[in-house]
């Protein structure tokens, strides 16, 4: 079994709170929320962040970015926003080497690099 959090999670071997799921792609809250809303969307196919998954799956992105369109149709976020972002490494402070896309929404959010 892949000792990788997040492909625990994907088989079920870790408990989590799914809001979202398809073929490729689950939705789920972070344990430790940052927004009033605030999901990961993973692939279950393992890649350990955005540019092994940029250069080694590109179509992941895809897909992720459907179940993401596809979940904020279903929560009317598409009028109010949402924010996704991704942590790349050391400077970025990623903690969970399993590509994955945070999603946070209903609140308005504090302004970001500006
Ligand atoms: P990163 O810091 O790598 O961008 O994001 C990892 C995220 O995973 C963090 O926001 C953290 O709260 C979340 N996280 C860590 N372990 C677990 C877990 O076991 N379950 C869930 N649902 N989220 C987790
Ligand atoms: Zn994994």
């Amino acid at each position: 079994m892949s000792d990788c959090l997040f492909c625990k999670i994907v088989e079920g071997v870790i408990p989590s709170h799914k809001l979202y799921e398809d073929e490729h792609v689950i939705g789920f809250k972070d344990l430790r929320p940052l927004a009033k809303s605030h999901l990961l969307f993973i692939h279950k196919k393992h890649t350990k962040d955005i540019l092994d998954l940029t250069k080694h799956e590109p179509d992941q992105l895809k897909d992720l970015f459907r179940g993401i369109r596809i979940y904020a149709e279903q929560e009317g976020l598409s009028e109010k926003g949402f924010r996704v972002v991704t942590n790349m490494g050391e400077d970025a402070g990623q903690t969970v080497f399993h590509t994955h896309l945070h999603v946070l929404s209903g609140e308005k959010l504090g302004s970001f690099g500006r």
